[in-house]
């Protein structure tokens, strides 16, 4: 157990000994960090018994709700049982066995095998080696660059933080590396000009055409892509996008990766993006709902036609200590079987989703300074702007929003300010009694960021 401390002890702690991610330090401590000490369904409490509605599930990974007891107890038993052993060097044990198999049978049909990490930023590390190995043991090692989006978000690491497309992550560490280039992000919103969704979604997709044609089919690997851009801001490509993406990747013989970190395990409503968007890729990294985040894992669903050349060439050097780390695995399978069994998905495809996206509809479509109110299943977002008739944004990008979010955030909502787009992607487990809830508190908070622009 953790020891009892006031909430300034815990903060004068936290700030003289925890760096933490994505955060200027110095702007941080002066403000106190918030001390989240546990969780229940939807709802998260502080150290000063706040309760809070998680609007973000954690980081978009806490799918099946907070305080599960199946899921702890999953975790009890097979640290009794097992605690840990790896799967390097011929051995495997029956957690990573039992999720393994779950995987095959939840995931598109092409999807049989799965490499398992600890994090989406390993997953996209591993899907880097892992596109690159499978040409080169073709005989096409020159075949090696990978296609990405800029605003795309893959994760932290070195591979992941490049195959990124976020200017600012660049900026820190000489990124991207070598063989990572990337094209526009289809953001109709901002990008579209006078043509249709649909148009500008053909449009988008062309890009990738022409910057294989420009580098040479021989000489590119792979193109990955967010089926739904998460930590870019819910951008939510047109219908014609993945298609047309598909389509390229195959006539150009590309690999397609679906990077399904947040799209994944029920998201859109359906088990996986792609399947939303009706394309289907080769590789498929995955992370936070698989294990609803009760345990950091990850991996990479690999498709057959990958597989079957993986497994004929010989080792593949690739794999970290906790590759299928049998506790986190465990949780998975335990987390994957509640989903499913309690016909979760099914029911924010047709049930809780359409529900959540009438009401954010309702609650922001005729607001004047709000537009774009957009989303999937139990991903949304809205934008603030200065001229809806124009699609025209404020012309500093991140002032607004981040006025708002902190309002959300002092009445107890959390949502993600990205640029002035408000981001939401809660539990799927949250009910329509606490969607009302939600979205009134949303209206109530929108209403007090207008009064502090006034
Ligand atoms: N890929 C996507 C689409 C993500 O949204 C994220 C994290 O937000 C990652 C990869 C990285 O995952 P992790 O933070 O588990 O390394």
């Amino acid at each position: 157990m953790n020891t009892p401390r006031t909430t300034q002890a815990w903060q004068a702690l936290d700030a003289a000994h925890h760096l933490h991610p994505f955060s200027d330090a110095h702007s941080l401590n002066q403000l106190g960090s918030r001390v989240v000490v546990r969780g229940e369904g939807v709802r998260i409490w502080d150290s000063e018994g706040q309760c809070i509605i998680d609007g973000m599930a954690g980081l978009w990974c806490v799918n099946l709700g907070y305080g599960r007891k199946e899921l702890a107890e999953a975790a009890y038993q097979q640290m009794l049982e097992l605690p840990f052993y790896n799967t390097f060097f011929k051995t495997t044990h029956p957690p990573v066995i039992e999720l393994s198999a779950l995987l095959a049978e939840l995931t598109p049909p092409q999807f049989n095998h799965v490499f398992l990490t600890n994090s989406g930023s390993e997953s996209n590390d591993t899907v880097i080696r892992m596109a690159r190995h499978f040409w080169a043991a073709q005989g096409q090692p020159q075949k090696k660059t990978l296609i990405s989006r800029i605003n795309a978000y893959h994760g932290s690491t070195i591979g992941g933080a490049s195959l990124g497309g976020m200017s600012y992550m660049h900026a820190q560490g000489d990124l991207p590396i070598p063989g990572i280039v990337h094209i526009e992000q289809p953001y109709w919103y901002v990008n579209g000009g006078e043509l249709s969704p649909e148009e500008y979604g053909l449009k988008a997709a062309r890009a990738l055409e022409a910057k294989i044609l420009e580098l040479g089919a021989e000489n590119v690997a792979a193109f990955i892509g967010e089926p739904i851009q998460g930590a870019g801001g819910v951008i939510i490509p047109p219908s014609t996008y993945w298609p047309e993406i598909q389509r390229i990747c195959r006539e150009h013989d590309i690999l397609l990766i679906s990077d399904e970190v947040i799209c994944g395990f029920g998201r859109t409503g359906r088990w996986f993006g792609c399947e939303y968007f009706g394309f289907a890729p080769d590789l498929m990294p995955i992370a936070k709902g698989l294990s609803s985040g009760y345990q950091p894992i990850g991996g990479v669903m690999v498709g057959d036609r990958v597989a079957q050349v993986l497994m004929n060439s010989g080792d593949f050097n690739h794999g970290m200590t906790y590759s299928g780390h049998p506790v986190a695995a465990a949780v998975a399978a335990a987390n994957l079987k509640i989903l499913r069994d309690e016909g979760i998905v099914d029911r924010v495809r047709d049930d809780t989703g359409p529900y959540l996206q009438k009401k954010w509809q309702d609650a922001f479509a005729d607001h004047p300074h709000l537009d774009d109110v957009r989303g999937v299943g139990f991903l949304a977002a809205f934008t603030w702007v200065k001229d809806k008739s124009r699609r025209e944004l404020f012309a500093n990008p991140g002032e607004i929003g981040t006025i708002c979010r902190d309002i959300f955030f002092k009445n107890n909502l959390i949502m993600r300010a990205v640029g002035d787009s408000m981001v939401s992607a809660p539990p799927l487990v949250m009910t329509r009694t606490e969607i009302d809830e939600m979205i009134a508190l949303a209206v109530r908070c929108v209403g007090q960021t207008m009064d502090a622009l006034a």
